[in-house]
């Protein structure tokens, strides 16, 4: 049986969440400081602090994984192309999914302590947000938000200032492609990843109806040690 505070884990319970009005996202009640803070210190930096992605439940994400292993939802190659999915093995179809989309159960974004940003003051209203690599970078649009964001973390060292926020995903691994749009509040990421076991993502696993379920229960293991596990 799996109590509240590993379902907590999994983004099946929802009791330590509260809105947060100013960002229109839902988060863990443990971020509201510190994301104000955040979003306080962009302001004067000359940027709008925006999320575009917060809280995410089981049930989200296994709607997500399902509808891409169903064909339903586009699943991407590296160079962000579309692949034919019916074309692949299971096991490939599995890594090809777990490159731009979490497990479900395995998601960062399940614990509310996660949050994809973005700058709202170099775009329009009709800006279509896509979250890639070259918004962040060169001539894109959210360029300077992410070279100030990065002198903002790296402040994490000194000790006047904590923000506590950090990069999970910011180089590629092998595992999941980099997302430097995607900020992790430290203080309990780490200690709900260091929760998050082997044995109880398998427990869950295996009672949901997830497409691939045999092929993703047969490669568990290397799945948590490449896409879970962050050091
Ligand atoms: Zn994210």
């Amino acid at each position: 049986m799996i109590d509240w505070t590993e379902r907590l884990l999994l983004g099946l319970d929802e009791r330590e969440l509260v809105e947060m009005p100013s960002l229109s996202c839902r988060v863990h009640q443990g971020l509201v400081e510190p994301l104000t803070f955040l979003q306080q210190r962009a302001a004067s930096a000359g940027f709008i602090l925006k999320v575009a992605s917060s809280y995410r439940s089981f049930e989200r994400q296994l709607l997500i994984w399902n509808n891409k292993a169903r064909g339903l939802r586009p699943v991407l190659n590296d160079a962000g192309v579309a692949l034919d999915i019916n074309l692949l093995s299971a096991r490939d179809k599995v890594f090809a999914i777990l490159r731009w989309s979490a497990l479900p159960g395995a998601s960062r974004h399940h614990w509310g302590t996660d949050i994809d940003v973005y700058d709202g003051s170099r775009i329009d209203d009709n800006y279509q947000l896509q979250l890639t690599v070259e918004e962040t970078q060169g001539n894109g649009p959210f360029a300077e938000f992410h070279y100030w964001l990065s002198d903002e973390l790296a402040m994490c060292s000194s000790d006047f200032y904590h923000p506590d926020f950090y990069r999970p995903y910011a180089q590629d691994r092998g595992g999941i492609a980099p997302e430097p749009w995607h900020l992790s509040y430290a203080p309990l990421a780490n200690a709900f990843a260091q929760q998050l076991t082997l044995p109880l993502l398998r427990q869950q696993l295996e009672q949901t109806d997830l497409e691939l379920k045999h092929t993703v229960l047969e490669h568990l293991d290397e799945i948590y040690q490449r896409f879970i596990r962050v050091e």
